[in-house]
């Protein structure tokens, strides 16, 4: 049993059965024995792979889209680069090189990383430190002296309510699958909240009466994500109050819809959410129907949402693609255009993973996004 599994079956012996989105919260986010608190989750070493490891050019192409909305902005003196769950830092480093040469951009960016797990949060330090980073901190700092350069440009927040009050660009890849759910079930008309309990000395999950009922519907499993949509409808009030937009890109359906999508994953295979609390990954699709909803509730503009395959390949994931294989060859060349394909293709992450995007109201639909 891990320390964690030892700490959820007492709390479940003292305040009764746990409601899906605290042990969520706790098998993620524990302070001591939190899944993200404890490692560093990514690549073949570790339990999966997001689309950032997978190749540069995704952070490139997400680069580019910022330079065009800044521009869109009017090229303001000075905005949050805000990125919510940047893992490893890879992608922030590529949207970086990528606009390392637009003038005057990189001087008006102020990064803001939202990250609770100080693991991630010291590989982020690094990865943004590197030769490369440290080249464009020494140009920060040419271009904009009191700014100290780009390794004081950095904040770091537990949470993104307090990021400051100004325009942002905010981007967040594969974070909302990480924000705890909720799960009813419908029984013969009765509405019944999932919760995790403890049945022949085992975690497993239970039903807690809601005292709601619904006529003419089968048995039916619904989720909820009131912390997700809480999130996105901040961010959105933030954008609608201070100028800027988002992006946010993660896997899940267009339209709301029943059905169980919470998933456990440990060594880049799935299993039980109840086997080694604290040790797997645990996610959930995002319904972009509400999470949409939520930003226009916070007062931005939600646009036509893409696919991921839709929204390189309109960006120039192809180009983009060819012109970086000129330089290579052999294993080298046939990884990157591997990589390609698995970003974009509709049997692989092209489909299956959205981008969305929000603006303030006054800036025009950035491309490739179209009014919805
Ligand atoms: N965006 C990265 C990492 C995705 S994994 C990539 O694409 O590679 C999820 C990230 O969200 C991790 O960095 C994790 O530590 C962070 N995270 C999870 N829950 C969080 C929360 N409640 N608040 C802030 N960050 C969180």
């Amino acid at each position: 049993m891990t320390p964690l599994e030892n700490i959820i079956r007492d709390i479940i012996a003292t305040e009764g059965p746990m409601p899906l989105d605290r042990y969520m919260g706790l098998c993620l986010g524990h302070p001591q024995h939190g899944y993200y608190m404890t490692r560093d989750p990514f690549g073949q070493a570790g339990d999966f792979t997001t689309a950032p490891e997978i190749s540069q050019v995704f952070g490139e192409l997400i680069g580019v889209w910022v330079a065009q909305v800044w521009h869109q902005m009017g090229s303001p003196g000075k905005f949050s680069l805000v990125e919510l769950g940047p893992g490893r830092g890879t992608l922030m480093k590529d949207i970086l090189r990528a606009t390392a040469k637009i003038p005057g951009l990189h001087a008006s960016a102020r990064l803001h990383l939202v990250e609770t797990s100080p693991v991630l949060r010291e590989a982020q330090k690094h990865n943004l430190s590197s030769p490369l980073a440290g080249e464009v901190a020494f140009w920060l700092q040419s271009q904009n002296p009191e700014g100290g350069g780009h390794a004081h440009d950095i904040t770091w927040h537990t949470t993104h309510s307090t990021l400051p009050a100004q325009p942002a660009m905010i981007i967040a890849n594969e974070f909302f699958d990480a924000i705890p759910i909720r799960q009813f079930e419908l029984r013969e008309g009765e509405l019944f909240e999932r919760c995790v309990t403890v049945e022949d000395d085992k975690l497993s999950f239970g039903l807690k009466p809601t005292g709601q009922s619904h006529v003419n519907q089968d048995n039916r499993i619904y989720e909820t994500a009131p912390a997700r949509s809480a999130i996105a409808k901040d961010l959105a009030s933030l954008i609608a109050t201070n100028s800027g937009a988002a992006l946010f890109i993660d896997y899940g359906h267009r339209k709301s819809a029943n059905g169980d999508t919470l998933q456990a994953m440990k060594n880049h295979s799935y299993c039980s959410i109840f086997e080694t609390p604290g040790e797997a990954d645990l996610t959930s699709h995002v319904d972009f129907e509400q999470l949409l909803k939520a930003c226009a509730l916070g007062g931005a503009i939600p646009l036509q949402l893409l696919t991921q395959g839709e929204f390189l390949n309109a960006m120039g994931l192809q180009l983009r693609t060819e012109t970086l294989s000129r330089n290579l060859n052999g294993d080298a060349r046939d990884s990157l255009l591997k990589a390609s394909h698995r970003l974009a293709d509709i049997s692989e992450m092209g489909q299956l993973f959205k981008v969305a995007a929000i603006t303030h109201k006054d800036l025009p639909v950035p491309y490739p996004f179209g009014s919805p």
